[in-house]
């Protein structure tokens, strides 16, 4: 899975990057507020 430098911001495949522990470009986090705005949307729509 790639991975994202959070000190140079750019994408790799290694754990780690200018000596520094590399994030998911995509945290769960994010995708789970995306859904929760979509739910909203689809509940809207329905009425
Ligand atoms: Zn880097």
């Amino acid at each position: 899975m790639i991975k994202r430098c959070t000190e140079c911001k750019s994408y790799t495949l290694k754990d780690e990057h200018c000596s520094k522990k590399t994030v998911s470009p995509h945290p769960p986090k994010f995708s789970l507020e995306k859904e929760k705005k979509y739910g909203k949307y689809r509940r809207k729509g329905k009425l």
